[in-house]
Order: C-alpha cells, then sequence, then structure tokens
C-alpha cells in the first residue's frame, strides 16, 4: 500500500468517526492529507525534499524525547508576568549602560531562569527561581506569587539570613531590587522572551515535524504542549500587568494576552497553525486522552476523555478565545496582522458556518470592532486606501513592508478554505499586484533601502525582495515581468526558486520551471524612481557596481515618520554618505527618539523657527529629469511648516566618469526665522576649510550654559524640541561666513564596507553666505551594532525673522583624491526673485568645467561667462573651453558661445478632463490638449497639479489619442467616504487638475 492510500483510508476512518460524535472540524486544512502524501513521494524522489524532512525531524528530536509531564509543566499561567526589558532605563545591575550595545533586548541565558549580561557577564536573579514557583502552584497547577513558600526566595551567594545581600538581587516572579534598591524585571523578561520561546518553538518544530513525516508522535507531543495552552489561555491577560508597569508590544494600550497585543499575533497565529498542522495525527490518540484526563482529574481541569473531547478544550478555550482577541484588542498587531491571524485561527477551527462567518466579518466596517485597540481596518481598507498606488504600506521602513508582505499573503491564506467565495481579491484590488513589485523599487542601488524613519540603523545596506515572493506573484498575476523578477532574484536557478511550500505539492518544481521558461535574461539596468505617498525618489546610476545614487524624501502621513520633510540621503563608494540615523534606540515616549533621533535637525534638511518640521507633511515633485550624465529632482513640502512662503529642494547627481558623481543641491526658503540647514557625514570628524571656527568650552549647540539632552522646558516638550542639547562639543564661526569653504568627512565604518585600498572621503562645498557656520557632535542610536560612536554635524545658520535662503551646496563624494579643483558661484542676470536662481561653475581636475543653472521656476538669465539660458535646470559640460554636452529640462534655450540648444516647448502643458480606472491594467486619463503621438514621452514623467497632497507625478506608460496611460499604476487614491465603502473612490488625479510634462533636451559631441 502506498502511504497515500495509508492515509487516504485514515481520513475516512476519521470522517466517518467525526460523523458518529457529530464533530465538525473534519481534517487538517493548511496542511492536508494529501499535502502530506506528496511529501512522502517528493522524499523518495528529491534529496532537497529528504534534506527538508530530516531537518525537520532534527530539529524536533530534543523535543519529541521530552516525556508529558515535562512538556505539561513547561505552561506558565496567567500571575507568572511577562516583560519585554529588564529596566531599560538603567540598564545591568553591575555595568549600567555597558549593555546598551547590545541591542533592544540584549539578555542572554544565563542558566534555568537565570540570564546573563553579554557585557560583564553577570547573572541574575541570584535565587533558585523555579523552586519558588514549584511552592507556589494552586489546585490547577497555576503560579500565585503569594502561594509561594518564602523561605525560598533568597540570594544563593549570600545563604545567611543576617548578610545585607540576603535578599537582594531575589526575584519572586515579579521583580528583583539591586543594591541601590533599583527594580529589575528579570524572571518577567526570562518567562516572555526565553520561556514561552522555547514553549513556541517547541510546538512548532513537533507540528513541522509531523507535516513533513506523517508520524503521530509528533502530534501527540505537540497535542499535549497545546492542550495545556488552552488550559490556562482563557485567564491570559496583559492588561494587569501592564498596569503593574510590565512593558509588551502593545503601542501603549496595555492590551494582549500571554505578549502584547501586537506580538501576540504571531506566537497566536503559530498556536492555531500547529492545531490544525497535527489535527489529522491525534484522532486516534487515546494515549493522550489517558494521559490528559488523568492530569484533568488531578487538577480539575473539565473533560479530555477522548481525542476529540481534547479537540474541543482546544477549541474552546484557545482558537475561539484567539479569535474573540481580535475583535477586543488583545490581538492588534501592525496593520493586515489581524487580519492574517482571524483566517488562520478560522480556518483552524474549521467550523463551517462559523468559519465562513469570520472570513466575511473580515470585509466588514464594522471589523474588526470598536475595542479593537490597533487602528485595524477591514481587508479593503488596506488593499485600497491603506497600501499606497505604489504598493508600500502606511508606515516607514520595515513597518511599510509589514502590510505590503502580509498583503501579497492574502489571496494564499483566503484559498486555504475551497468553501469561500466571497471575495477575488486579485480582481478585485488592483494595489495588491503593486505589493509584489515594491521591494526592488524601494531600493537604491539594487543593495540598499534608505532609512527612512524608525528604520535600520545608521548605515547599513540590506537588499529586498526575495524570489519566493515574486515567483507567488507570478503564480498569481502571470505577469512575466515578475517572472523575470523571481529569475533574477533566484540567480536564474530553477533550485533557488524553490518556495518554502514546494515539499508539499505534487508537481514541486512545475511553477519554477514554468518562471524559467517565461523569464527573458535581459541585461539588468538599475533605474530612476519616485514612490508617490511613500515620499522617496531617487536617481542613481545606471550600474550598480560602484555606483551612485541619491535620494530625497516627502512622506505623507505615514507611521513611524520623523520630522524630516526634504531629506536627502547619498550613497557612493560602498559607503551611506549621509547617513539617515534610523530606528531609535526605542520607539514609544523615550526622549532622545523625540527629541533627536526623529527631529529635523538630526536629518540632512532644513529647520526653521528652531522648531521641528511637521510630521510627514508630503510634497511634490516638480521635475524629475534624467539625462545622463545629469539626473534632477525638484521637490516643495508646501506642509512642511505652517505659514511658510517656500520650502523647496532642487537636488541633481552628476557623473564625471564612470566611478564618480558630485551631487549639486539648492534649498530654497522663504519665511519663518532662523534657517538652519543641518548636513552630516559619515565620520566623528570632519576637516573644515575656508573658515575659521571656535571651539566652545562647555554646553551644547543651544547655549554655552545648557548641558547635553537638557529638554527646552517640561518633560512633555520633548515632542517639539529644537534637538539642540543632542548637538554637542560644538564649534562656531565668531562673525558671519560669507566666503566659499570646504567640509570633508574621511568615511569611518564598522561594518566592513570599505574595501582594502580604499579611502573614501564625503567633501561639501558650501557656498551660501549665513549668519552662523558651526559643527557639532551628534549620537546616532547607540543599540544597534556596527552604529558609529558620533557623527559630525556642519549647521549653517541664516539668522532673523521673516529669513529668505537659497542655500547653494556641492557634494562630492571621492576616493582618496578630490576630483573637484573648485567650484565657483557664478553671476546672474535676471528679472526674477533674487533667491530663485542659482549658477555654479564646478571645476573638476582634469580640466572639465561644469556650469550649472538652477531656476526655482522658469527664468530668463544671463549667466557671467558668456552662457544664456531660459528655462528651470541647465547644464554646459566645457573640456578645455570648448562644449562637450548640453543639457537642458523645462526650458527653451541654452546657450553658450556659438554653440545653441533650443526647443519649441519648455514643457507640454494642460488640463486633465477625465479619468477611467475600470481597467486596472490601464489607468486613463484624458488630458486637454493631449500629447503629441511621439513615442519619445513613454517612460517621462507626468506632474499633476493639485491640492492632493501627496506628490501625483506619475511614468507615462502609453500616450493615447485621448491623453496617457499610467499602465497598472492606479490613479486610486482611497474610499470617498471613510464611513461608506459602497460610496466609491477618491482619486490623486482628478477633471480641472493642470498637467506638466517637462520636455527635456541634450546635445553630445
Ligand atoms: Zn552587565
Ligand atoms: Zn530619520
Amino acid at each position: 500500500m502506498t502511504a497515500r492510500l495509508i492515509l487516504a483510508s485514515v481520513l475516512c476512518v476519521l470522517l466517518l468517526h467525526s460523523a458518529a460524535v457529530s464533530y465538525a472540524k473534519q481534517c487538517s486544512r493548511i496542511i492536508t492529507a494529501e499535502m502530506r502524501a506528496n511529501v512522502l513521494e517528493n522524499v523518495k524522489n528529491f534529496p532537497w525534499a529528504a534534506n527538508e524532512q530530516n531537518s525537520a525531524i532534527s530539529a524536533a528530536a530534543a523535543y519529541v524525547e521530552k516525556n508529558d509531564d515535562e512538556l505539561w509543566e513547561m505552561v506558565t499561567s496567567q500571575e507568572l508576568p511577562r516583560d519585554i526589558h529588564t529596566n531599560k532605563e538603567a540598564g545591568c545591575p553591575n555595568c549600567g549602560k555597558g549593555i546598551t550595545p547590545y541591542g533592544n533586548y540584549p539578555w542572554q541565558v544565563g542558566g534555568d531562569w537565570k540570564l546573563k549580561c553579554p557585557n560583564c557577564g553577570a547573572i541574575y536573579p541570584k535565587n533558585d527561581f523555579w523552586a519558588f514557583y514549584k511552592s507556589g502552584l494552586d489546585e490547577h497547577g497555576y503560579f500565585h506569587r503569594e502561594l509561594g513558600d518564602q523561605s525560598l526566595l533568597f540570594n544563593a551567594e549570600h545563604p545567611d539570613p543576617n548578610d545585607p545581600l540576603h535578599k537582594v538581587y531575589v526575584d519572586d516572579g515579579y521583580g528583583l531590587l539591586d543594591e541601590k534598591g533599583v527594580k529589575h524585571r528579570f524572571i518577567a523578561y526570562y518567562n516572555s522572551w526565553i520561556h514561552w520561546g522555547n514553549i513556541r518553538r517547541t510546538f512548532a518544530a513537533l507540528a513541522r515535524a509531523y507535516t513533513l513525516t506523517s508520524d503521530p508522535k509528533y502530534a501527540h507531543k505537540a497535542a499535549v504542549l497545546l492542550d495545556r495552552i488552552a488550559d490556562v489561555y482563557p485567564d491570559m491577560d496583559f492588561k494587569p500587568l501592564s498596569r503593574m508597569g510590565f512593558e509588551h508590544s502593545h503601542g501603549g494600550s496595555g492590551r494582549g494576552r500571554i505578549l502584547g497585543c501586537i506580538w501576540e499575533a504571531g506566537l497566536a497565529q503559530s498556536m492555531a497553525e500547529a492545531y490544525d498542522n497535527i489535527w489529522d495525527g491525534i484522532q486516534n490518540d487515546t494515549e493522550l486522552a489517558t494521559f490528559c484526563s488523568a492530569k484533568a482529574k488531578q487538577y480539575n481541569l473539565g473533560d479530555k476523555s477522548s481525542p476529540q473531547a481534547i479537540c474541543t478544550h482546544i477549541e474552546e478555550r484557545l482558537i475561539s478565545e484567539i479569535l474573540t482577541s481580535c475583535t477586543d484588542g488583545r490581538v492588534a498587531p501592525n496593520p493586515g496582522g489581524t487580519q492574517v491571524t482571524v483566517i488562520i485561527a478560522a480556518v483552524a477551527l474549521d467550523r463551517k458556518e462559523e468559519t465562513l462567518k469570520w472570513l466575511d466579518f473580515l470585509f466588514d466596517q464594522n471589523f474588526p470592532g470598536e475595542l479593537n485597540a490597533g487602528g485595524e481596518k477591514p481587508v479593503q481598507w488596506i488593499l485600497v486606501e491603506g497600501i499606497d498606488r505604489d504598493g508600500m504600506g502606511g508606515e516607514c521602513g520595515g513597518y511599510g513592508l509589514g502590510w505590503t508582505r502580509r498583503a501579497t499573503n492574502f489571496p494564499d491564506l483566503f484559498a486555504l478554505y475551497p468553501d469561500y467565495h466571497g471575495h477575488n481579491l486579485v480582481a478585485e484590488f488592483p494595489k495588491l499586484k503593486q505589493c509584489f513589485y515594491i521591494e526592488p523599487r524601494l531600493m537604491c542601488l539594487d543593495s540598499a533601502f534608505p532609512n527612512i524613519g524608525d528604520s535600520g540603523g545608521t548605515g547599513t545596506w540590506g537588499r529586498l525582495g526575495s524570489a519566493a515572493t515574486f515567483a507567488k506573484g507570478y503564480r498569481l498575476f502571470k505577469d512575466p515581468y515578475m517572472a523575470a523578477l523571481a529569475w533574477r532574484y533566484a540567480e536564474e536557478s530553477v533550485e533557488r526558486l524553490r518556495t518554502a511550500d514546494d515539499i508539499f505539492k505534487k508537481e514541486p518544481l512545475a511553477l519554477a520551471n514554468e518562471i524559467a521558461a517565461v523569464a527573458k535574461a535581459e541585461p539588468f539596468k538599475l533605474k530612476c524612481d519616485h514612490l508617490g505617498r511613500y515620499g522617496q525618489a531617487y536617481v542613481q546610476t545606471e550600474r550598480p557596481e560602484e555606483g551612485r545614487a541619491l535620494w530625497i524624501h516627502y512622506g505623507y502621513s505615514k507611521g513611524h515618520s520623523h520630522a524630516d520633510n526634504l531629506n536627502i540621503g547619498l550613497y557612493a563608494k560602498n559607503i551611506d554618505m549621509l547617513p539617515e540615523l534610523g530606528y531609535p534606540e526605542y520607539t514609544g515616549a523615550w526622549p532622545k527618539r523625540h527629541a533627536w533621533t526623529a527631529s529635523t535637525i538630526s536629518h540632512n534638511t532644513l529647520l526653521v523657527n528652531d522648531h521641528k518640521a511637521n510630521y510627514s507633511a508630503g510634497g511634490k515633485i516638480n521635475l524629475f529629469a534624467v539625462q545622463p550624465p545629469l539626473r534632477v529632482m525638484d521637490v516643495t513640502s508646501s506642509r512642511a511648516y505652517n505659514d511658510m512662503k517656500t520650502y523647496r529642494r532642487t537636488v541633481a547627481l552628476l557623473d564625471v566618469s564612470d566611478t564618480d558623481s558630485y551631487v549639486f543641491d539648492v534649498f530654497r526658503a522663504r519665511g519663518g526665522k532662523n534657517h538652519r540647514l543641518s548636513y552630516h557625514g559619515p565620520a566623528q570628524t570632519a576637516t573644515v576649510s575656508g573658515i575659521q571656527l571656535v571651539k566652545q568650552a562647555t554646553g551644547t549647540f543651544a547655549s554655552p550654559d545648557v548641558e547635553f539632552a537638557t529638554l527646552d522646558g517640561e518633560l512633555a516638550d520633548f515632542y517639539k524640541t529644537s534637538g539642540f542639547t543632542y548637538l554637542y562639543d560644538v564649534e562656531r564661526t565668531p562673525a558671519p561666513a560669507d566666503n566659499y569653504y570646504t567640509v570633508d568627512w574621511e568615511c569611518e565604518d564598522l561594518r566592513g564596507r570599505i574595501k582594502e585600498g580604499k579611502e573614501p572621503h564625503l567633501r561639501l562645498h558650501a557656498m551660501t553666505p549665513c549668519d552662523e557656520v558651526a559643527t557639532a557632535a551628534g549620537d546616532p542610536p547607540q543599540n544597534r551594532s556596527g552604529a558609529p560612536r558620533r557623527l559630525r554635524y556642519l549647521l549653517q545658520s541664516r539668522l532673523g525673522d521673516n529669513v529668505e535662503s537659497q542655500f547653494v551646496t556641492v557634494l562630492e563624494p571621492y576616493d582618496t583624491t578630490p576630483f573637484i579643483k573648485q567650484v565657483r558661484t557664478l553671476k546672474v542676470e535676471h528679472d526674477a526673485d533674487p533667491n530663485s536662481v542659482a549658477a555654479v561653475a564646478v571645476d573638476l581636475t582634469d580640466g572639465t568645467t561644469d556650469i550649472l543653472i538652477s531656476c526655482e521656476e522658469r527664468a530668463k538669465v544671463k549667466v557671467e561667462g558668456g552662457v544664456e539660458f531660459d528655462g528651470q535646470f541647465g547644464m554646459v559640460r566645457l573640456i578645455n573651453g570648448q562644449v562637450k554636452l548640453m543639457r537642458m529640462s523645462n526650458a527653451t534655450l541654452l546657450s553658450f558661445g556659438d554653440t545653441k540648444l533650443v526647443s519649441e516647448k519648455a514643457a507640454y502643458e494642460g488640463t486633465v478632463t477625465g479619468i477611467d480606472a475600470s481597467d486596472a491594467a490601464n489607468n486613463l486619463v484624458t488630458l486637454d490638449p493631449p500629447l503629441p503621438q511621439d513615442a519619445a514621452l513613454v517612460g517621462r514623467t507626468i506632474h499633476f497639479q493639485n491640492d492632493v497632497p501627496i506628490d501625483t507625478t506619475y511614468d507615462i506608460k502609453q500616450v493615447t489619442p485621448q491623453g496617457i496611460s499610467t499602465g497598472d499604476i492606479t490613479v486610486i487614491w482611497g474610499f470617498k467616504d471613510p464611513a461608506d465603502y459602497d460610496a466609491g473612490y477618491k482619486y490623486l488625479v482628478n477633471p480641472g487638475d493642470r498637467y506638466v510634462v517637462p520636455c527635456h533636451v541634450g546635445l553630445d559631441r
């Protein structure tokens, strides 16, 4: 008999048996009997499948050897607290802040119910906690501190009751006091991280081993644990612990069950999934019934007389409790996570009527219920409004990707329940497809994800995206581009395209082979891109090797943002040259997070009014021109500060060779007091040339009298403070600086990014007259490995009321020897606002001179040295005085001597007359006048000018006789009425909007 036949007959017996007791759940649903039978076949045929099975067996080996009593006793109950910190303010009782560099959750296991400091090696607590725990169990085997034997609570290193340390460092579950009387919550930390971590690993490894072997011994052991968890779970509630000061992942709500409500979701999913996975394996397990019913009798725990009674127990007291918790805020993870939890738990519960009710509820406008504090919304809100048109979630960094990654799982999760026919997500929600594309689009140089907001560590690089995700996307959408992505990420190997669930398939390599056949190997070229609501536009070189990339940020209303409008970043020489500080030491109300890490002054942007900018205020791209060697982005953030006339930045990346580029940066601002432009390079020290700085002996950037990290006022004000007291070791100019100077950072690197023989630098050329120039030290978060100790900041201040500024800067990332000889400001004649036109000459060491002209709006300008220009951005490259090339954008004229570049039009402009989003693959915008039927406009950007606070720049995918198509990037913004999804959509582009398609013209010799 083949394995499949055996299993099929087991299944029939089960069905009969179930019918006899009128029991609802029919079979394992997530990994079915058929899938387990496929595994056994695949193991015979494929070495990789045998390897996967073997690793699952090894991973479960230690757990399956444990006896049932041992597993049963592992499960701790409500009154043994859980905590994710011991005391993050005090650190280690022995070495204090010495533990900080070891991360947010630094403690290591130092024995049973003991934690060890990774820095000094000290071990806490000093008592035998498990002995005390066992003395404190009630009739159900649940721990209560007051029942415990107090005589067991003493410091084992100081057993003499007269020893002053006899009762010090002793933890009864609720924390210990150190010699200074400061409380540390070691047992609660151990219980949360180590003990419940072990419980979770144990049932998960056992359940997986069962799905890969069909051997019921694994199902039995997992069931012992799950049954015992079902005993304690109804009492599990984090709120009482939160009230007592225990900390967990609940976003401030205090809610949760075993863990805080955010992380409870992952644990809940793994418990529900494990239950479903082992269900088939325990239906005839009389030994399980014998064990559990004996325990039930001894501890007064209800009916466990049969496997079915045990299943009912688990379903009623664990699975149903999880589902209820999704509506009462005790399971309230980051967006999308509640839905995932509901689907897995409802499928595991597998009572048709109830399960379908829960799956439908995910689309109900009342989901998940008003008690859910996580701000969670129904599935269609996530896919229509929460996710942006580019497929990114509504938060920064990994938080936003969490939405996206959970959304990419939705279609397969709903498919777990074949009786569910409510929605076809792939057909109904156009943004879902973009969730599969977004990760490569978020990266610069195919290797670095800008650390925008609470994201990453200072100076980190890291690649996003996975072949498995693209393969899944291809399976769902059959888009050849997704196949191409999968093929590239798998390095053109069918083996590497294998996904985690292939082992359960009848033809495990079918998808990989199909992708290999569809994907055409094309030479890979980096693209410049812009992401509207996420607010990340970047330009970069075409090749990642020795590549350079420049990004600017203008996100709108995103969670975990910093006050960082128009912040810029630069990757060059394999280094993050303007390292964004990234994830704070801790989130929540951690003062340094708000006063410094997330504040404006710590970013490479402009601080006004000595006050943090508005949070995630959004911006609009005015120009996005890619004409190598020149690439220009111009972005306005009119909501960055209230009542400012201008807050706008033009940045350009200019290649001078295959390996070097520089950045031209013009920041224009009008209104408000005290404009302070902040930059920081990748080193603790910087060499300043061309101006004299005087060391300030004491204090901080705030003043010589104000100490480090003091706040402007009351504690609550750390949300508003300037951040000046986090800038220390200050040097300032004694008088206004109106001459050209440079600042040079020799890159420091704790991440092994500087290759042998290289000496990368960033040199900044400052061209702006200022009332004061200062440098100072600022600290990145210190609990990330590889984080620099401090970075050197440059602060250029233009002081006074109603200030108007045009800051002009050139950034030169170079290796060992600079390639720029000098940067000169050129005189300009024009009729426009004096702060709206900037022209510089960049003289390179090889005899090349670049003349760059940036106008805020199109202007007619005569530039010193014989250049005439009429437009927004122009560039002339001269080699030994001869024109080598010219570039101009949104312009009609650029001339130098006899060489003249002209364009009939600066831009195509007009009005939007209609939109049509009915075909998700072909979003149409009709224009008056329409664009010329000229293929050269495909791939160019079109800017829609309107009041939408999100950037509304699109790439033209197709020029139609009536207008354009934005392809599969939707023009839908979200729901028209958030209270009534049936009222239809609101759009990012609307009839009446102005449109602009700037022309880019070039000349090469
Ligand atoms: Zn220590
Ligand atoms: Zn930041």
